[in-house]
């Protein structure tokens, strides 16, 4: 067991700093302050980040190259320069580093070496789309990019497909609209979000169940940077219960009374939420209007 206090002793710290997502204007003072104080900024790419850097008048660190090509050489030169005293930050090219993005091996290294590593807040991609989906927020799985391999993809989803909790994947526009039918495909129509653009000009939450979805995609490509944030399982999905037999027992029961008993006994029945039944009952009544 090892523990570090970030603001206790001088003992080097390495800091992951979170850089903005689209607007600059979400950078904090925290931010301008720990960057003021650096001798170096390790960056996953050093010309986006000097940039940033410069249009926020902080030009006096130096800057060092540290991606996921040569994280291992670079992790060995900023280990170097924290040990000889330095003071060295690690930023990737937007939001978070280590999200979907590189520097897992950096705080490794880092830490086996006995050093401390401290993490600058900021903005993240999948967060503001999650609370903006309308989606549920009490439990939620994070998964970034699904392959870009159809068949592994699949495989992918049907793992995910049991899970409750709402579902959050970025994914490249390029591949949006194969994604979305693949989920489609395989997770079932459930509730979705397209979260586009955030923080920028364009941006933009797309609402609607996967089918929508995935044909809105077919009419219009949809450009910019994309979150997808989708519903999780509901109970009877993640019990591997088919909605056929739900309603093959409701048909019983709703010879016998009315559908919100119904539901009550076929979900005591099953071992499922009432309102879970009632909802499939409703649907089920819909689609046959
Ligand atoms: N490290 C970042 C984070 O903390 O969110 C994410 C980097 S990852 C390489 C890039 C992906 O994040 C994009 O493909 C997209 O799915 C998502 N993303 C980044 N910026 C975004 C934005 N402004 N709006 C929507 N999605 C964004």
């Amino acid at each position: 067991m090892k523990r570090d206090k970030s603001f206790e002793g001088d003992s080097p710290i390495l800091y992951i700093i979170a850089t903005p997502i689209g607007n600059r204007e979400e950078v904090s003072l925290r931010f301008f302050s720990i960057v003021k104080e650096m001798d170096y900024i390790a960056a996953e790419d050093t010309r986006n980040t000097s940039t940033l850097l410069r249009s926020l008048d902080l030009t006096g660190p130096l800057f060092i190259s540290c991606h996921e090509h040569n994280e291992e050489e670079a992790t060995a030169k900023i280990i170097a320069l924290l040990k000889e005293g330095k003071k060295v930050a690690y930023m990737s090219d937007a939001g978070y580093p280590l999200v979907s993005d590189p520097g897992a091996r950096l705080v490794k290294r880092v830490l086996q070496e006995g050093i401390k590593v401290s993490v600058i807040n900021g903005p993240s991609a999948f967060l503001p789309a999650l609370l903006g989906s309308g989606l549920p927020t009490d439990h939620f799985y994070f998964y970034g990019f699904l392959s870009p391999k159809d068949r592994e993809r699949k495989r992918e989803l049907e793992a995910l497909k049991p899970l409750r909790s709402t579902l959050i994947f970025y994914e490249a526009p390029h591949r949006i609209e194969e994604m979305m039918e693949c989920c489609a495909q395989v997770l079932g129509d459930r509730e979705a979000c397209i979260a586009r653009e955030l923080s920028k000009l364009h941006e933009e939450y797309i609402r609607g169940s996967l089918v929508e979805l995935a044909s809105l995609l077919k009419e219009e490509k949809l450009k910019g940077e994309m979150v997808v944030v989708i519903e999780g399982a509901k109970e009877h999905e993640s019990l591997c219960i088919d909605e056929n037999q739900i309603l093959s027992l409701l048909e019983e029961e709703l010879k016998l009374g009315s559908p919100g008993p119904a539901a009550k006994k076929v979900a005591e029945e099953l071992g499922l939420k009432k309102s879970d039944v009632y909802d499939i009952y409703l649907k089920h009544k819909n689609e046959q209007a």
